[in-house]
């Protein structure tokens, strides 16, 4: 069987892909390869949280494209999008944090009283009680059930999806690549998106683009009141998230490790828990305590810290960083606009 397209990874970004191009291209036929079972990549790990913090123009439209087209697809493929909660923005710097998030974002000019809830007074014992706030800023999904909502659609539409395939090589002779896996098998397709995730080194022809750091996720043990709001801490790529049905919170925090092999065993080291204090004791020591258990992985970055989808024969989703929920819909649609479709 000859594909118009195949795609290499099945995370949330060659999920989300493979249901745009379906919807808008049904006559292309396609091939989903997953070396593991579906979406037990990074996107296993990810907290699915999407608050509005794009540096670049590039990330903050990626950012909006995403934010609107996850409504439609969720709505297709059955997925219920929880509602979205307020946001506590978190720094050392107010000053620098309204110039830079507050302003753009047209909708924080002052401070507000975070409503009592079970982290909040902590917080505010210590700093005082006035936060800046973004109402309805955080939306957040659960990434391993919308993931398989993805994926049911998709075998529901009659894809033909391989997983425990991992696929070693491809390359083009002629019009088609060739795409090998590592029973030796032969398929053949016109197009080739390798979504790959972290796990761009098989393939990846120059390795300096992106690079892998690891991203530790840590319990923070108490039960989170009904409307607690998230708290980003923009000093440190971090955030917490109140997560309601495991009735704890979440301390998701980017770390400086750079290098990391997901291929490789990644362990949480006494280094990480102590990146956590450090985090957390910039506002509250109360919080010590209640750190619990972490899984840690890694994720992809690029230099702007934004996604890159290049063509170089194949199609390459570079420096997914953050990009689970936040860029997978823009993705796809770049994607789309690589090959070329109309
Ligand atoms: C702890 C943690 C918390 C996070 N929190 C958030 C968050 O709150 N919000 C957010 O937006 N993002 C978050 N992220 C980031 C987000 O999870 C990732 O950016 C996103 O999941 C990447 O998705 P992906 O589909 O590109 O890659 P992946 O999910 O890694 O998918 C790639 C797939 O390719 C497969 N594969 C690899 N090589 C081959 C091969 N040779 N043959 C066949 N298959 C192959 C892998 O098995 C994998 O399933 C977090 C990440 C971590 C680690």
């Amino acid at each position: 069987m000859k594909y118009d397209i195949a795609i290499i990874g099945m995370g949330i970004t060659g999920l989300t892909t493979a249901n745009l191009i379906h919807k808008r291209f049904p006559d292309k036929k396609m091939l989903l390869i997953e070396k593991q079972e579906i979406g037990q990549g990074t996107s296993y790990y990810s907290a699915g949280f999407n608050p509005p913090l794009s540096i670049s123009d590039q990330a903050k439209q990626s950012y909006k494209t995403s934010s609107t087209l996850i409504k439609t697809l969720a709505k297709e493929v059955g997925y219920v999008l929880p509602d979205t909660i307020d946001v506590v923005y978190m720094t050392e710097d107010r000053k620098s944090l309204i110039e830079k998030y507050c302003k753009p974002a047209g909708h924080l000019n002052d401070t507000s009283t975070v409503p009592a809830g079970s982290i909040s007074h902590f917080f505010k014992k210590e700093i005082g009680g006035s936060f800046y706030i973004g109402k309805g800023d955080g939306s957040y999904v659960d990434a391993r059930s919308y993931c398989e909502k993805l994926a049911n659609n998709l075998t529901a539409n009659g894809l033909d999806i391989n997983t425990q395939t991992y696929v070693t090589e491809f390359s083009k002779k002629g019009d088609y690549f060739q795409i090998i896996t590592h029973l030796s098998a032969i398929y053949e397709s016109k197009d080739v998106i390798v979504s790959t995730g972290p796990f761009l080194n098989t393939f990846e022809p120059n390795k300096k683009i992106s690079r892998n750091k690891k991203v530790c996720a840590f319990s923070i043990n108490i039960e989170p009141e009904k409307n607690d709001c998230a708290f980003i801490f923009l000093d440190d790529e971090a955030f917490l998230l109140p997560l309601h049905k495991e009735k704890k919170w979440l301390l998701s925090i980017t770390s400086t490790e750079w290098g990391i092999d997901p291929d490789k065993k990644i362990t949480v080291t006494s280094e990480d828990f102590v990146m956590a204090k450090k985090v957390l004791n910039k506002y509250t020591n109360a919080l010590d305590e209640y750190i619990g258990e972490a899984i840690v992985f890694a994720d992809n970055y690029s230099d702007q810290k934004e996604i890159k989808v290049e063509k170089n024969e194949a199609i390459y989703v570079r420096g997914t960083s953050g990009g689970g929920v936040r860029y997978a819909p823009a993705t796809g649609l770049k994607i789309i606009e690589k090959l070329g479709y109309k």
